[in-house]
């Protein structure tokens, strides 16, 4: 095999890295340096990685469960022996602070020994038979070639959310990770081959949504599509899946909120807005985006906010100090600032930020300072529509049940949080909140691998990423019926 150069990305396909013709370069969001090339390949290269899966996920649907299983748990190892060599270069390519990406190789690694335990369990069911002398039970079987399609936001915690249950189940895997992040993608591809996964059955492919995304949709030799991107690109996807009758796995966008309640914790609930608002610069699809406060405690709230955004320095991520990373690119600032132009017009009060931060080295980067807007009402559009950046907008309600409903009325259904002290208020919360995810007395962002993943209404499709959940994705389940009466026995029927 070809030693590769780090600097200039290559594709794995059949066991093999390829160079591509074409490359676009990867910009660090800290710096504005190029820090890799990436290759932007075709639908040529879809069609050699789809074949060497479709050849490939034969035999690796055959080999014992538990064996393939071993794959993962050396992938889990190689991972955590390279935690910080890969949480500095996620930070690189993609701009979260350090200790957060540490935090998200951290995921993957738990995603890896969590999927090859799998490898011993995959459970079944066993259920009694209507008729004598028969046997019956429900397996999972693998469904054949899995296309994953990944955003920059989490390059590396997502593509295992998806990667990991896929290979264990029995599949092969065509992934193409996002054309702004894809030194994460090299490195766990160069990892799961270092930890024995057999040729063909990880195929890496760089390159556009539009080209080698919509040759993956398109490929009738692609079973599933697992896709976590924005509403408006997962909406076609899914159109085009059900013209083909594929199964598509759906994670998309969100509009979270915080509740605050008038006997909440405010120092606490304070510490989760910060940490869920403006952490990887809002730009997780859990940020919390909205804050929905009892009018009773709205002023103080406001105060411990404004006194903690003070506290949060803006710079590059691979610096301790730093809280608040960069923007992706400059699309996003773009994106920003003229929700920004909204939120004003529409009667919104800017507490603080609001504009980019140019200011000494901050200028080569992409940087946004953390905005705070007041006033706002639930159905104002910055109240509305996803921002991906750092950006909340505090809703003052009267009474938990004007706040349940601001909570609902919005598009997405992802994640929401509530802060109080009363056990009613928490119950009747989980009970009506209308979303994927419900933290008590917690941010909006914090969730554990072994969990259910997704959202409901416009984020999602009904599927969930990780926990045990996942694997209904990258499995059918197969009934089978075992008849040793050596008679025909009819269901239904000769069940007298
Ligand atoms: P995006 O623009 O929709 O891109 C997501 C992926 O889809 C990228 O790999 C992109 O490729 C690819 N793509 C673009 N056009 C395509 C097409 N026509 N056919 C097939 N694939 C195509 O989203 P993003 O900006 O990367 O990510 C941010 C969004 O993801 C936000 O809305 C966020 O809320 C959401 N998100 C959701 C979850 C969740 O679990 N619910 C988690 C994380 C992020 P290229 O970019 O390389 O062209």
């Amino acid at each position: 095999m070809k030693q590769m150069d780090t600097k200039t990305l290559a594709n794995y396909i059949n066991g093999e890295w390829m160079e591509a013709e074409h490359t676009a370069p990867v910009i660090n969001p800290a710096t504005g340096e190029e820090i890799a090339k990436v290759p932007l390949s075709s639908e040529q290269h879809v069609e050699k990685a789809v074949q060497a899966a479709k050849k490939a996920q034969k035999e690796w649907a055959l080999v014992p469960a538990p064996q393939r299983a071993e794959v993962l748990y050396r992938t889990g190892t190689l991972l955590r022996e390279q935690k910080e060599r890969l949480a500095r270069l996620l930070t690189m390519e993609n701009g979260k602070v350090l200790e957060e990406a540490r935090g998200e190789v951290q995921e993957a690694i738990d995603m890896a020994f969590y999927m090859a335990g799998e490898g011993r369990r995959l459970f079944g069911q066993t259920t009694p038979s209507e008729l004598k002398d028969k046997f019956a039970m429900s397996v999972r079987v693998p469904v054949g070639v899995i296309g994953i399609i990944t955003p920059w936001n989490f390059p590396i915690a997502i593509a295992s959310w998806k990667s990991f249950p896929a290979i264990v189940a029995g599949n092969a895997v065509v992934w193409k990770p996002a054309t702004e992040t894809p030194m994460m993608a090299y490195e766990l591809t160069k990892i799961l081959e270092e930890a024995g996964l057999p040729k063909g059955v990880m195929n890496l492919v760089f390159g556009s949504g539009s080209t080698v995304g919509d040759a993956m949709v398109h490929h009738p030799n692609i079973q599933v599509i697992s896709f976590t991107g924005s509403n408006e690109i997962g909406r076609n996807i899914a159109a085009e899946c059900g013209r083909q009758l594929k199964k598509v796995s759906l994670e998309m966008g969100g509009k979270n909120a915080v509740i605050v309640m008038d006997d909440a914790d405010l120092e606490l609930a304070a510490d989760g807005i910060i940490w869920s608002a403006y952490g990887t610069s809002g730009q997780r699809c859990t940020a919390c985006s909205r804050v929905i406060v009892h009018e009773k405690v709205k002023a103080e709230l406001e105060a411990r906010l404004l006194a903690k955004i003070k506290h949060l320095t803006v710079g590059n991520g691979l610096n301790e100090e730093v809280k608040v990373g960069p923007i992706i690119n400059k699309r996003g600032i773009e994106k920003i600032k003229r929700y920004i132009e909204i939120g004003v017009e529409e009667g919104a009060r800017l507490l603080t930020g609001g504009y980019e931060l140019i200011e000494g080295d901050l200028k080569k980067g992409n940087y946004f300072a953390p905005t705070l807007f007041t006033d706002v009402k639930g159905t104002m559009r910055i109240a509305q529509e996803e921002i991906f950046g750092p950006v909340v907008s505090l809703i003052p309600v009267k009474s938990f049940q004007e706040a349940i409903e601001v909570n609902n009325c919005v598009e997405f259904g992802l994640s929401s949080s509530i802060f109080t002290q009363d056990v009613k208020k928490v119950f009747r919360a989980q009970r009506d909140l209308d979303t994927g995810i419900v933290y008590v007395n917690a941010g909006t962002t914090g969730a554990e691998i072994h969990l259910p993943f997704g959202g409901t209404k416009g984020t999602g499709n009904g599927h969930r990423d990780s926990g045990i959940q996942a694997l209904d994705v990258f499995t059918e389940w197969r009934a089978v019926y075992v008849d040793y009466s050596g008679k025909l026995q009819r269901a239904q029927i000769d069940v007298e």
